[in-house]
């Protein structure tokens, strides 16, 4: 299983997860001209969205007109996508349906968009659960068994909202962040980690970190030193479209970048 981060944070989220046989994405939040050429040469069997706001939507349409696929999410979320009607799935939380040779079981997150899920997929070829979170501001409900990887988001430290001069503009994006309907603080992310992390678990990688955190590889550090024998990868703000990380089931196979 191999994945590939083309954009990550506010500007747009977009991630490519494959196995042999299947190629999905996860969100699609840039457009098909900015990450055609490593789109081009593949065939996308679905794209799982979590919820309508742009920087998770906002490549939609421009891939629906370049490739044939299905787009799954929440009718809810479908409904606000500006792809074709015969390519939307419907999902249905705790619904499992499967692509190709992953098994998806799509869950309940809370955030302020209309009925955001998010995802927990297993490949069938090497048996890896990857579970994709990001974009909920409550996780106390998140517990998590026998995942091998964590795609999942560490989008601010709340400690930096708590110093005492904010502006009005901070005041009000502290409102929105610390939401139970808001984004991931690094605290919280560490909270579902701990609950969830096991023997098993050989990836943490930390995505959707804001672009006032440009520091992004001091959240890396500090998940790692309370995580140390799991790889903790964060992921840089913005689009890179050479971020490949792969992902093996055993942990004593060699890997080669
Ligand atoms: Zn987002
Ligand atoms: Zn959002």
């Amino acid at each position: 299983m191999i994945l590939t981060s083309l954009s990550s944070s506010s500007q747009g989220n977009i991630h490519i997860l494959e196995n042999e046989d299947t190629v999905l994405l996860l969100d699609c939040g840039i457009k098909f001209n900015r990450v055609g050429s490593i789109l081009n040469s593949k065939y996308i069997n679905g794209v799982l969205i979590t919820h309508e706001h742009g920087d998770h939507v906002g490549g939609c349409e421009s891939l629906s007109l370049n490739k044939n696929t299905y787009f799954y999410g929440t009718k809810e979320t479908l409904d606000r996508v500006n792809v074709p009607d015969f390519m939307k799935k419907a999902v249905e939380p705790f619904k499992t349906f499967r692509i190709g040779t992953f098994k998806i079981v799509p869950f309940e997150v809370k955030h302020d968009a209309v009925r955001p899920v998010n995802y927990l997929i297993k490949d069938d070829i090497s048996g890896a659960q990857l579970l994709y979170i990001t974009d909920t501001g409550y996780i106390d409900n998140l517990i998590f068994k026998d995942i091998d990887y964590f795609l999942i988001e560490c989008n601010f430290d709340e400690e930096w909202y708590q110093k005492e001069e904010l502006t009005r503009t901070e005041e009000i994006k502290s409102k929105r962040l610390l939401s139970m309907n808001g984004h991931l603080s690094i605290q919280k992310t560490i909270r579902v980690l701990t609950n969830s992390v096991n023997h098993n678990t050989k990836k943490i990688i930390l995505c959707h970190i804001s672009s006032g955190f440009e520091d992004y590889l001091e959240f890396q550090n500090r998940i790692q030193e309370l995580f140390p024998k799991q790889e903790v990868i964060a992921l840089q703000q913005g689009i890179f479209l050479d971020r490949t990380i792969k992902l093996f089931k055993k942990k004593d196979v060699m890997e080669f970048e």
